[in-house]
């Protein structure tokens, strides 16, 4: 073990594999201080109803500011957290976050309360008392359950049974479910014949392919399909004027990303 002069040490006569492994280790033990010294941050990411320019909620999108590493992106931190058991408290400190946030909108009088959407991994899936967990954080602060939106991404949809007893709980107390990354991956529409979502997001890598035809002409049969199942459609990835107005053009209702705007703090959300 030698230092690199940054302050991180680093691994010098192991193998690649070993290294890695140690890396994910110590990762793992960092996150769980993180945890506890509540140095994980939630921000909100505006969702722009495209015809009005109103924001109609936000996507919570969990930040790591690691003290030597700097920010440690989500993509990274949350698959080692859904390896290990840790995605149980880092899933459910997020999820108690974003309900005192939507408490504090509704505090400060903001109508129509806006929404929030929280991703949701698989191992939370698991837990069978999941939603009533969070509809008890949000009778406690005398939220409407029709504002907490769950993201589930496109993968998770392989659980059929899992996602249709989800959908059933949620919808039974008027919780929403949104179909996340929509077109990555697997693009199976098989789970769209039974699993009524309330929301798809069109994945990002589809509004980049906007300035080709071919983009456009499949962009279009997502919205078409959208609109059949009665389904909010909400584009990923927005970061262009030209991308906003296709989309408007082609009957896509939300718009989501750097045009509208980054993930910012509650206060920043307040301050709007
Ligand atoms: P996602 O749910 O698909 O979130 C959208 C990602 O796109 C976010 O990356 C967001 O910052 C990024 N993004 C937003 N607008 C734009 C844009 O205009 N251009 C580009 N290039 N990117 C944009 P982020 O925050 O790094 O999160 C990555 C992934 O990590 C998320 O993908 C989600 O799957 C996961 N994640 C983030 N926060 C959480 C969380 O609280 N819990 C769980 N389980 N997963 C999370
Ligand atoms: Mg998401
Ligand atoms: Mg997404
Ligand atoms: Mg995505």
């Amino acid at each position: 073990l030698t230092g690199d002069g940054t302050g991180r040490p680093s691994v010098s006569l192991a193998q690649p594999d070993d290294a890695h492994a140690f890396d994910k280790i110590r990762l793992e033990s960092e996150l769980r201080a993180a945890l506890e010294r509540k140095e994980l941050e939630v921000r909100l990411q505006p969702i722009e109803e495209i015809i009005s320019g109103r924001i109609a909620g936000y996507e919570a999108l969990v930040r790591w500011q690691h003290p030597e590493r700097g920010a440690v992106s989500p993509a990274e931190f949350i698959r080692l957290a859904e390896e290990t058991s840790l995605i149980l408290p880092v899933g459910d400190y997020i999820l108690e976050r974003v309900c005192d946030m939507l408490g504090e909108l509704q505090r400060r009088g903001r109508k129509p309360l806006p929404f929030i959407a929280v991703n949701l991994s698989a191992r939370q899936l698991d837990d069978a008392q999941l939603v009533e967990r969070i509809l008890a954080h949000l009778r406690k602060r005398d939220l409407p359950p029709d504002r907490l939106k769950l993201e589930i991404t496109e993968s998770l949809v392989l659980d059929y049974a899992r996602i249709a007893d989800l959908l059933e709980r949620c919808h039974a107390v008027g919780m929403h479910v949104a179909l996340d990354d929509f077109g990555t991956g697997f693009s199976n529409l098989g789970p769209l014949l039974t699993l009524s979502f309330d929301q798809i997001k069109l994945d990002g890598s589809f509004v980049k392919a906007l300035d080709r035809q071919r983009g456009v002409a499949v962009v279009g049969v997502v919205v078409a399909m959208a609109r059949a199942l009665d389904c909010d459609l909400v584009a990923e990835g927005v970061e262009t004027r030209e991308q906003r107005e296709i989309l408007h053009q082609l009957g896509c209702r939300y718009a989501q990303g750097w045009l509208v705007g980054k993930p910012v703090p509650l206060d920043h959300v307040l301050k709007a």
